[in-house]
């Protein structure tokens, strides 16, 4: 490397972003590329009349501390923290219920949890200290050996069908939203670790002000779409761009730098690097799926509680919500004071398999089942928006930390024999903002320590 190295980023995502953050305190020279006109990615917030909406979810944990450093470092502290307390809740035969799934006692307390099955939870603390070494939220790959059967079989066997519905299950489709039947049981297993204990809660301002304060602090180029990543001469990493905003139309050229980080979907990866992947790493990064997601965002004339609430809706409520978050207004934070605001998700099968309906027809079909749990909500909308994302949150099914572990082997022999290129996004980590940040941190850890 040159005496002050230079990093491109490829894509100001989280991961994107987190890593570029990184190298820059290490004294790097680092240029973010971004194909679209705004930081983010995925953690995109929009305002509209004195509220935010968050596409992705925005509810934080007290155990996120990656993502409370960044707050911190970005300059956002007085903005989003203190966090917004949430109070988790669930749905029991149609009716809103609050519940504590953090602590054993609280799920104890669940209701519909059959006693037979609440004694089972003896076992946990037994399962948690023999897996617990192999859970590991900087490598999670680590846990290959346990990515055997899904969260649903997992479930069923040592703990009992009503606490898989009522707790295991809601803890990760609520990142997820995706079928505990075909979702692995090392998610679980990472959540668990992560979240027992901790607390829930909302920054005040929308997320996206988060990658937006980042990205203010370092070098991105937006409308610049990376076409190709190849090693050129003298061990040197050749940068295809497009730039999609040239007066003159879209204009490729090569930028040559020491090193590159592909912080985009496994999917983009794959086409991006392709010249320097083996075999194995485009089949590795071919088996990656994304799930899709419909949110429907309500704005309330009145706040439906005093405080805010994630109510998660268990599969056998037999509902195509998979989880609602109630928002009360409160001065300086996402919602204008007096108002609420409710974010309804839908299960990512009921995205799926409705993504030919109309917006109208998904809308109405969501408020239905909303106004089933919450009877008073029509009379309670001012105006709704819906969001339709077609690749929203990276599948973490069985074999997903299998494919990672082997990536990640076939990563480390490359960078030992001297390849520059490195990957991050929430693919490699987990489905959430912790830990795609985490993922872009170890990028930039790998390529410091190279
Ligand atoms: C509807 C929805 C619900 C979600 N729910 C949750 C949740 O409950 N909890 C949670 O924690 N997380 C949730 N997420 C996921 C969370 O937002 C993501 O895990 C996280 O934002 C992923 O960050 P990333 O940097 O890995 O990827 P991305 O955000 O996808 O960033 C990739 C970036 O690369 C850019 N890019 C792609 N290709 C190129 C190219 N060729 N050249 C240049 N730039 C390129 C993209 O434009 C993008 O900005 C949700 C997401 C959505 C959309």
């Amino acid at each position: 490397m040159t005496a002050v190295p230079k990093v491109v980023v490829v894509g100001a995502g989280i991961a994107g972003l987190g890593a570029a953050w990184r190298l820059a305190r290490a004294g790097v020279d680092v240029t973010v590329l971004e194909a679209s006109e705004r930081p983010g990615g995925r953690a995109l917030s929009l305002r509209g009349d004195g509220y935010t909406f968050d596409v992705s979810n925005p509810v934080l944990s007290t155990a996120d501390r990656c993502v409370h450093q960044w707050i911190e470092e970005v300059g956002l502290r007085d903005e989003m923290l203190p966090l917004r307390p949430v109070l988790p809740a669930t749905v029991y035969h149609g009716q809103i219920r609050d519940v504590d799934a953090r602590t054993q006692l609280g799920v104890l307390k669940m209701p519909g949890v059959k006693w037979l099955d609440a004694l089972r939870l003896v076992r946990l603390p037994r399962l948690m200290s023999r897996y617990g070494s192999a859970i590991d939220p900087d490598a999670p790959e680590r846990a290959a050996d346990l990515d055997d059967r899904s969260l649903g079989d997992f479930g069923r066997l040592y703990f009992g069908k009503s606490l898989l519905n009522r707790w295991l299950a809601p803890m990760v489709t609520r990142t997820t939203l995706g079928d505990p039947d075909e979702t692995s049981r090392v998610l679980f297993l990472h959540t668990w670790r992560h979240e027992r204990g901790a607390r829930l809660g909302l920054p005040r301002a929308g997320l996206g002000e988060l990658p937006q304060a980042a990205a203010d602090q370092l070098e991105v180029r937006y409308n610049v779409r990376v076409a190709r990543v190849a090693e050129v001469a003298g061990g040197r990493v050749g940068v295809t761009v497009t730039d999609l905003a040239a007066a003159r139309g879209p204009r490729e050229r090569v930028r040559e730098a020491d090193a590159v980080i592909v912080a985009t979907s496994a999917a983009e990866a794959r086409v991006i690097a392709d010249p320097v992947l083996s075999a194995a790493e485009r089949d590795a990064l071919g088996q990656i799926r994304r799930l899709p997601s419909v949110v429907l965002s309500c704005a309330l004339r009145r706040p439906f509680h005093s405080h805010c609430k994630l109510v998660c809706v268990p599969r056998d409520e037999d509902s195509p919500i998979d989880s609602v978050l109630l928002e009360p207004g409160a001065r300086g934070s996402r919602v204008p004071e007096g108002r609420g605001l409710a974010t309804v998700r839908a299960t990512a099968a009921f995205s799926a398999a409705n993504s030919h309906l109309t917006n109208d027809t998904l809308e109405k079909d969501l408020l239905a089942a909303f106004e089933r749990i919450r009877h008073d909500v029509r009379n309670a909308i001012e105006s709704v928006r819906l969001f339709r994302v077609p690749d929203a949150v990276t599948e973490f099914g069985v074999g997903h930390y299998r494919v990672v572990a082997g990536l990640e082997r076939v990563f480390d022999d490359h960078h030992e024999r001297g390849r520059r290129v490195y990957f991050a996004g929430d693919y490699l980590s987990g489905p959430s903002l912790e830990a795609s940040l985490r993922s872009g941190h170890v990028a930039a850890d790998r390529l410091l320590s190279g």
